[in-house]
């Protein structure tokens, strides 16, 4: 068995160990039972800098999910592994409002809205070309990116603009608000998490869209699950490191 394939077994034993564990702790809080089950967490292989080739392994190994953050290099993939039928890109890094229309055209969802502009930039390159989006559906699925440790280096909007931006999505035809989406800072403990877990059960109970929480990389999968994760963004422990 190939190292992709191997680590992608490994990964998916943990998410299930993990949202397992969750499922009990909840029960075991709440006295509840199995009709007290959450949504499955994905599994979102983040491909950035890896070749097409790595990625077509791991879609051997029925990994559907892909993750990029850089436009050319993921464009010039998506090209490249066009002949797989149910391949799903997203994209997850920093956004340039120059980018907008590429990004509409290519990926299924978009994990780091974190401004208006964006957002109306999105929706209008949707609603331009009138076309059928990334061959399937037009409407492009978006999660809002919170800077959730409110850290001066990071991207992604305050708690506090969550509510004012996903009006803005809502109001959006050729997009779906489907959550939230973050990058909680390594020494920020179990509050960032709790945090966004409380913020994303305010969204769904305003917006029935709402239904993906994308917290969670290699090295806070648990954590992340424990708080709610619904999408856990793994790159080095599937791919191995980065150069
Ligand atoms: C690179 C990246 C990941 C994956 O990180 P690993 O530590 O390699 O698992 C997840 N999310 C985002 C936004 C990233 O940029």
């Amino acid at each position: 068995m190939n190292k992709i394939k191997e680590n992608i077994q490994k990964i998916n034993a943990q998410i299930n160990q993990a949202s397992h564990d969750t499922a009990q702790a909840k029960n075991q809080e709440t006295e509840l039972s199995s009709n007290n089950r959450q949504k499955p967490v994905t599994l979102l292989a983040v491909s950035k800098t890896k070749p097409a080739s790595a990625v077509e392994q791991a879609y051997l190994a029925e990994q559907r999910d892909f993750g990029e953050n850089y436009l050319q290099e993921a464009i010039d993939k998506i090209s490249q592994l066009s002949h797989l039928p149910d391949i799903c890109w997203h994209f997850i890094g920093p956004i340039q409002s120059n980018k907008t229309k590429q990004i509409a055209q290519n990926f299924s969802w978009v994990h780091s809205v974190d401004r208006a502009k964006i957002v109306r930039r999105l929706n209008a390159h949707l609603s331009e070309s009138n076309q059928q989006h990334n061959g399937q559906d037009t409407s492009l699925n978006i999660c809002l990116q919170v800077n959730i440790s409110e850290e001066a280096s990071k991207s992604g909007i305050m708690p506090d603009e969550v509510f004012s931006l996903a009006e803005v999505v809502d109001n959006c035809d050729k997009l779906t608000l489907r959550g939230l989406m973050a990058i909680p800072a390594k020494n920020a403990g179990v509050v960032s998490y709790e945090k966004m877990q409380h913020l994303f059960k305010k969204l769904q109970a305003q917006y029935p869209t709402v239904d993906t929480l994308s917290m969670g990389m290699s090295n806070d999968l648990e954590l992340a699950i424990a708080n709610g994760s619904t999408m856990v963004r793994i790159g080095t422990a599937i791919f191995g490191k980065r150069t």
